[in-house]
């Protein structure tokens, strides 16, 4: 571990010293006391701290014993020792106090291809764009959106579906059109960010705010437990795909190649729009509108949202980021079930990604995907959820009474207006038929109940009876 993060591990631990942390020491008797926490059993196996007592000028501790250590230092001294492979995000958290450095060289850049990306847009709604150009333009948003959704993210992060190789290799081709860096990369990044969700550890740690977990963090130095903790993250499926290996070690080029020249040079060439508003419009204002919808997943839909199936973490369900993404908004069934292909368990019809893996499974050449049961999501909702599940809010007795009252007050409300909204058609109706029966005087109307023994009449509570085609009418 570097001696960076290693440091900040020590400064952080160091304040939870009385609680959380295990004393490896000469005192037998706080040992025995430290270990009637079951936390700091737990903790036990991953961090062992080396605490040397007190000493005064002369060497002596705090139980008057004279120590030989050489360096005689007069201060606390904790030497924190590491288990480097077993410390869970929970025991990494955030540190607030911890300054990020900016890379100025990436913060200009972003800014000024959102800039080129504006003037992209304005030349579009001054219609200096062939209509062919902005059609074109949603096309190659939509399909290298799939790239990173249903390619990046999908199969190669979470391995939640098989595909063919012809499918494997065209969601590499439109994943490197979306320009969101090498497959390897990306990959690595999200399995970090689901494995060390919200923390140090984890790149967009959305516990930093909006701005970082947007664009932020791609505008700073990175947090020396993302890069120690990155170097854990098994990609031995990755290395072994030459598909993959071939992309990463070629991406500067390809990018060049497929997400520059190819996409700017189609409008040119086919329907002669100009070189400049095809740049614009093909590659930075699609770029950049992939970039933000892509960035939304890690920010919008970590903030600002409810979470029907854990409210112990940060990310939401979003309807307005599943719009976006294709159907990756719906965060808090993602975070709580990541191996599921759908992503979502109600994302439909916001969740164009799951429909086209849905397609092509038909066609066979999708296959072995995985999807979490309804019945397991139904008790990590009881046992988890925030309540807002549709179907499976909390139990009813976790449920505040005043809540409760307020519930049974919309459904008697709503009783009420349907009921209210019935009378009125009725009577609508009834002076509709008023008017057409020669003032009224050869009316004959019954009211009774709706006739249909079925009763699967749904056009009204209460039937008018006139003759026998009426009651047929209303059966009907
Ligand atoms: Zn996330
Ligand atoms: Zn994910």
């Amino acid at each position: 571990m570097g001696a960076e993060a290693e440091s900040l591990l020590v400064n952080r631990h160091r304040t939870k010293l009385d609680t959380d942390v295990i004393i490896k020491k000469n005192f037998s008797d706080e040992e025995t006391d430290h270990k009637k926490h079951s936390s700091v059993d737990y903790l036990q196996e991953r961090i062992a701290i080396e605490r040397v007592p007190d000493t005064d000028n002369n060497g002596n501790d705090d139980n008057g014993n004279h120590s030989n250590n050489s360096t005689n230092d007069t201060t606390n001294k904790t030497k924190v020792i590491l288990d480097k492979s077993n410390l869970l995000p929970a025991d990494i958290g955030t540190d607030f106090n911890f300054k990020r450095k900016i890379v100025w060289k990436n913060a200009i850049g972003f800014l000024f291809l959102h800039l080129l990306a504006v003037y992209g847009l304005i030349i579009q709604l001054l219609g200096y764009a062939d209509f062919r150009t902005i059609l074109y333009t949603t096309f190659l948003i939509i399909a290298s959106g799939m790239g990173v959704t249903m390619g990046a993210h999908r199969l190669f992060t979470h391995r939640s579906f098989k595909a063919k190789t012809w499918v494997r290799v065209l969601l590499l081709w439109m994943h490197t059109m979306a320009g969101q860096n090498c497959m390897y990369v990306w990959v690595r990044d999200h399995r970090q960010h689901h494995k060390y969700s919200d923390t140090d550890a984890d790149p967009h740690n959305a516990s930093r705010g909006f701005f970082f977990s947007h664009v932020g963090w791609l505008m700073s130095k990175k947090h020396p437990l993302v890069i120690e903790y990155g170097k854990k993250i098994d990609m031995s499926d990755m290395e072994a795909d030459p598909w993959i290996m071939f992309q990463k070690k070629y991406y500067k080029t390809m990018y060049l190649i497929f997400t520059v020249l190819i996409p700017t040079s189609i409008p040119i060439i086919f329907w002669n729009e100009s070189y400049l508003v095809s740049l614009f419009t093909t590659y930075f204002y699609r770029t950049v509108v992939q970039l933000n919808f892509t960035w939304c997943v890690n920010s919008v839909a970590h903030i600002f949202g409810n979470k029907p199936y854990d409210k112990n973490m940060l990310p939401v369900e979003s309807r307005a980021v599943a719009i976006m993404a294709a159907g990756e908004g719906w965060h808090n069934f993602h975070h709580s079930f990541p191996w599921d292909y759908r992503a979502a368990e109600l994302g439909m019809p916001h969740n164009l990604t799951t429909t086209l893996i849905d397609l092509l499974a038909k066609y066979g050449q999708i296959y072995d995907r995985k999807f979490v049961s309804d019945e397991v999501i139904r008790k990590r909702c009881l046992r988890t959820g925030d309540g807002s599940h549709h179907k499976h809010g909390r139990m009813p007795e976790e449920i505040p009474e005043g809540e409760l009252i307020l519930r049974k007050y919309i459904v008697e409300k709503q009783k009420l207006d349907q009921f209210r909204n019935h009378l009125e058609n009725y009577a609508k109706e009834d002076d509709l038929n008023n008017n057409n029966n020669n003032n009224g005087k050869d009316k004959l109307q019954v009211k009774q109940p709706c006739a249909d023994s079925n009763n699967s009449c749904n056009k009204d509570l209460v039937c008018k009876l006139k003759d026998k085609q009426a009651l047929n009418a209303c059966s009907a």
